[in-house]
């Protein structure tokens, strides 16, 4: 069979989640799991993190959903709440924890009767000006929310733009206008995704909500002593189903971007774009042939793609070659390096990853879920 498959390492996953609880011991950790837990496989994510993560975070209805048909029995978060009106029906009968960002989320919740009332998460947008209400405003709903029967659990959420930067003026910024509002409403507080939970301790709140750091990726501009401890989840492997042997100047794949420089050994490699690899990887982007370090030659093309390895001994049809994560022997490639050459962030090429590649899941995980 095709050598290509994505390792799921879900003892790495348990372990960054645990760093994400250390870096804030005050706080409670949503792990956030959309978009098919960054691609990892969102109902084995869930499965490995139950017990351990109190609740779980998604982007819909629809993904918390899969999980409940799963069995999931966690508090499920929507992070922008609720799509449609009809939608509110599946959070009472599902017990969905939603976000509440805008004023027609808010009139169908105030008009609604749940069965059991739902906690709220009301989304301030504290200047990253993506969803929520403005602080004044939040404080009015606020006030609202709190006294409505269909609500319970009520926090303020706020999420940061420049969390990952090493500038922290503009986190400050948001900060500020944050701790006046929750001071005035004594509000519990979720604010901070993971470069937050990972060098931000006065953005930590009652609850954080740590994405990209559980996979192992490091979203700080400037790694941090905690953030190098984080420890790949997805091993993008395959191997070696040829080599070239070639003279000075003569060209490899689709236009010839790459020549030979002088004498040279180009091994092809079974992955391409067809498979999520991504395609603007420039001449150079690092790869791991039998655990050494190795680089892309030629553009990716859609099931295959070119390295060269004159310079790495013993490569052979079969060797094991790396994308991202780590080798066998033990060498790491982190997907952060590789996004680099990409002119891309780690998020697009996990979550990139398409179904034609099967996940191997290390160790299993329990098949049945443990209740909580
Ligand atoms: C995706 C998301 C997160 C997690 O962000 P990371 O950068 O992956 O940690 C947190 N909060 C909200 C609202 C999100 O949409």
């Amino acid at each position: 069979m095709r050598p290509l498959v994505a390792e799921i390492d879900l003892g790495a996953l348990r372990h960054n989640y645990r760093l994400a609880c250390e870096c804030a011991p005050h706080s409670q950790s949503v792990a956030v799991i959309k978009a098919d837990a960054y691609g990892h496989g969102a109902i084995e994510c869930a499965r490995a993190l139950e017990g351990l993560a109190p609740a779980f975070a998604v982007a819909s209805t629809e993904e918390a959903l899969v999980l409940r048909h799963a069995g999931i029995q966690s508090p499920i978060v929507l992070l922008e709440g609720i799509f449609e009106v009809s939608e509110l029906a599946l959070v009472d009968e599902h017990r969905l924890w939603m976000a509440v960002h805008t004023d027609w989320q808010l009139d169908a919740l105030l008009a609604f009767k749940p069965r059991q009332p739902i906690p709220v998460w009301l989304k301030v947008d504290s200047g990253m000006h993506r969803l929520g209400f403005s602080p004044p405003r939040a404080e009015q709903i606020w006030q609202t929310l709190s006294q409505a029967p269909q609500v319970t659990a009520l926090h303020l959420m706020s999420h940061f733009a420049t969390a990952d930067a090493e500038d922290t003026d503009y986190l400050q910024y948001q900060m500020t206008m944050l701790q006046a509002l929750a001071e005035c409403l004594d509000a519990p507080m979720c604010l901070a995704n993971s470069p937050a939970t990972l060098a931000h301790p006065v953005a930590h709140g009652h609850w954080n909500r740590p994405g990209v750091m559980l996979y192992g990726s490091d979203p700080l501009e400037v790694a941090n002593a905690t953030s190098r401890q984080l420890a790949p989840v997805m091993t993008l492997r395959s191997e070696v189903i040829a080599i070239r042997e070639l003279e000075a100047g003569e060209p490899v794949g689709y236009g010839g971007r790459w020549r030979a420089p002088g004498r040279a050994k180009v091994a092809v490699v079974a992955a391409g774009y067809g498979d999520g690899y991504d395609r603007h990887a420039i001449d150079g982007t690092p790869v791991l042939v039998n655990g050494q370090p190795a680089r892309i030659a030629g553009k990716v093309s859609m099931d295959m793609l070119t390295v060269d390895v004159t310079h790495v001994p013993d490569t052979r049809i079969g060797s094991e070659v790396v994308l991202w994560g780590r080798a066998a022997n033990g060498a790491v490639l982190p997907v952060d390096h590789v996004a680099r050459y990409c002119d891309t962030i780690s998020y697009t090429l996990l979550t990139g990853v398409l179904p034609r590649v099967p996940r191997r899941y290390h160790p299993c995980p329990p098949s049945s879920p443990t209740a909580m």
